[in-house]
């Protein structure tokens, strides 16, 4: 079935059209994002202007295929859509995960906000369950709808998965000021959802962590855009001293002098 692509606010969505209208269901995920600082720009609020979709959409390779855009090639086109739609993917449960307050992982249960065509936010209307197992089921489904659009294997698109699942316990982690607690999750959840998924590893340079990555983008595929900094295919001296220029904010020398640094945020 193709779901349908429904305008409004998460809010919105949740009473129209998935018919989940347990306020406290809704109120689960604010209940988490409470604890977030910063939890906006995480992707854990949904903007009122959002065109917002029910998680299970993304499991629809029709509909997938409809979203791409940008690249010509659609294999380029399918995986850079989904190194973004992942990331904000398993948010809200990854959130739960480390805030002690269960959210659930299932698509049925989700629903991701767009503006712009480009995913900003999901939501998680109800308690998680076992998230590794969930975490399977929806990145499965997912990865599967994402290769058939894109005409692409799977195998890139779980090292993807990874990445995005280390990113965001990263991310929580520096939001709540407990990088290592929230990061010492990645491995033994990873372990849970079992292969095809890769290990996350991560890498401290300078004092930071960095997620060290497993998967490419082809981002550089795409005209005119950099190459990545983390790019699993640097020498690892290289990349380290990448990381350590970002690490100790040296980049901003760089772009004042006119030099396009290496895509930072991969
Ligand atoms: S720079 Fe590396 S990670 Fe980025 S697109 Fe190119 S090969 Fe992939």
């Amino acid at each position: 079935m193709v779901p349908a692509v429904c305008p409004g606010t998460a809010d919105g969505w949740f009473r129209a059209a998935a018919g989940q209208t347990d306020p406290v269901a809704e109120r689960l995920q604010d209940a988490v994002t409470a604890q977030l600082p910063g939890a906006a720009a995480l992707g854990l609020v949904a903007p009122a202007s959002a065109v917002v979709v029910p998680g299970t959409a993304l499991a629809d390779p029709g509909w997938t295929a409809r979203q791409l855009r940008g690249p010509s090639d659609p294999r380029v086109a399918a995986t850079l859509w989904w190194y973004s739609v992942s990331s904000v993917l398993v948010t809200p449960s990854l959130a739960g995960l480390v805030v002690g307050s269960p959210l659930s992982a299932r698509l049925d249960d989700l629903s991701v906000a767009f503006s712009a065509g480009r995913p900003v936010a999901a939501v998680s209307s109800a308690r998680g369950g076992d998230l590794a197992t969930d975490l399977r089921a929806s990145l499965a489904a997912v990865v599967a709808a994402v290769a058939e659009a894109g005409s692409a294997r799977e195998r890139p698109l779980w090292a993807i998965a990874t990445d995005s699942l280390a990113n965001r316990l990263l991310a929580l982690g520096q939001a709540l000021g407990d990088v290592g607690r929230a990061t010492g999750l990645a491995a033994p959840l990873a372990a849970g959802v079992g292969p095809p998924l890769p290990p996350p590893r991560y890498e401290d340079v300078a004092g930071r962590r960095f997620v060290r990555r497993a998967s490419c983008c082809l981002l550089d595929r795409v005209p005119g855009m950099p190459t990545c900094l983390s790019c699993p295919n640097r020498a690892p001296e290289e990349r380290r001293q990448l990381l350590e220029r970002l690490a100790r904010g040296r980049w901003s020398d760089e772009i004042r002098n006119g030099r396009t640094p290496p895509s930072a945020g991969r």
